[in-house]
């Protein structure tokens, strides 16, 4: 079943997940948070569980989660949303995605242009809707996207514009001039525009900005989000998808055979979190930036060049001067939780086979775990500079 391009490999995050257990060393691979989220969302999803909130959700996600995230869409956007008709709650932004892209393409004649390196499950989804990828650079070392190669990128065939902001791996957030150009070529070649924003709060300097919001785009636009990163609850996979109710449809059509419905006891919790006060918002973005901080001066004080990110958990740093002759990032990432006690996941792993050159001195650190873990990582990849 594996697809020719490779898309439907093993996922990389499971590969070194692993091999930092077996080695014990500090998992800068997968980008999860080490702590656990607020307690008043913890404490719900318990009280849920326990006055049996057990059985199967309504299969738009329950009432009081799609009021929440209406009413966080209004709050942070200015957005306002049918919780009716326009949100549609999914196991995870996963599955929003891939319920999404499933839905939307017909097959080969569809493309569907996306930043690379992109996150690993666009690539996989596409393949299975049978669509076709078609990638927009984003080069090294600024990783910021061409107006002209996104020109480029866009035509009739397009289908979807697919927009991770802020972006993994590289903790882009992209400029007002990209964001209007994607609208504004969406509207040129009447293409949908989905949008992964499931590192909304996690910015580390100006506001993040939903594409949505721009004239013109909200009927042709689909947002994604997550629970996942925001509240610290990863294993949880609560997320959403909200938009034009028919495009909302469309993927409720796909989802309800992917897994009819998810999560109840963490619908209402998540609901909790999406409702809790500005600070709450403000700390975790300002915690994100101090962590970003320490990780980036460990990073270049073990010699490598960093790319400072705008937002998401990651910074991205070239690791040449630990290169030996023949070897690229991948090689380095699969011997760097033995050999130095860090997990990290190389940049090929989020890009077409025929770009992989491009990227393959480049690596993925996540800054999500606790300081004294992004310290005790920082002096491992030191000594062994
Ligand atoms: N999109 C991006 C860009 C991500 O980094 C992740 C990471 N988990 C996801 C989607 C998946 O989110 P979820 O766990 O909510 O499915
Ligand atoms: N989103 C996280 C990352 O990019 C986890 C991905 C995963 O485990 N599939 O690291």
């Amino acid at each position: 079943l594996l697809s020719p391009d490779g898309a439907l490999a093993p996922t990389i995050f499971a590969e070194i997940t692993a091999a930092a257990v077996r080695h014990d060393a500090v998992n800068l691979g997968q980008g999860f948070p080490d702590e656990d989220g607020p307690i008043e969302v913890l404490d719900a999803a318990t009280e849920a569980i326990r006055s049996g909130v057990n059985q199967y959700p309504p299969g738009r996600g329950m009432p009081v989660l799609r009021d929440a995230i209406a009413d966080h869409q209004h709050r942070f956007y200015g957005i306002d949303l049918d919780p009716e008709r326009e949100i549609l709650v999914t196991a995870g932004a996963t599955e929003a995605l891939t319920a999404a892209l499933l839905a939307l393409l017909d097959g080969p004649e569809d493309e569907v242009v996306v930043f690379e390196p992109y996150y690993d499950s666009y690539a996989a989804a596409i393949a299975l809707a049978g669509a076709r990828l078609v990638p927009v650079p984003l080069r090294w070392p600024a990783l910021e996207p061409d107006l002209d190669d996104l020109r480029a990128a866009v035509s009739d065939r397009t289908r979807i514009i697919l927009v991770n902001d802020p972006h993994n791996p590289t903790g882009t957030m992209f400029t007002a001039d990209v964001r209007q150009e994607i609208v504004l070529l969406a509207e040129r070649h009447d293409a949908l525009i989905v949008t992964d924003e499931v590192y909304e709060h996690l910015v580390m300097g100006a506001a993040h900005t939903p594409i949505s919001t721009l004239p013109g785009a909200a009927g042709r636009t689909l947002t994604i989000s997550s629970g996942g990163k925001t509240f610290r609850t990863t294993g949880w996979k609560v997320g959403w998808v909200s938009g034009p109710a028919d495009l909302v449809d469309a993927v409720l059509a796909v989802k309800q055979y992917l897994t009819y419905v998810n999560g109840a006891p963490f619908q209402p919790a998540i609901a909790v979190g999406l409702g809790l006060p500005d600070t709450y918002f403000d700390d975790l973005a300002a915690t994100q930036r101090e962590r970003r901080d320490l990780l980036g001066a460990g990073l270049t004080a073990a010699g490598f060049d960093v790319s400072i990110p705008a937002g998401s958990y990651f910074t991205v740093a070239d690791v040449r001067p630990m290169m030996a002759p023949g070897e690229d990032a991948s090689d380095i990432c699969r011997a760097l939780p033995e050999r130095v006690g860090v997990a990290a996941i190389p940049l090929t792993a989020f890009v077409t086979a025929e770009h992989r050159a491009q990227y393959s001195s480049l690596v993925r650190f996540a800054a999500c775990k606790r300081t004294d873990v992004i310290a005790e990582a920082a002096r491992r990849l030191a000594a062994s500079a």
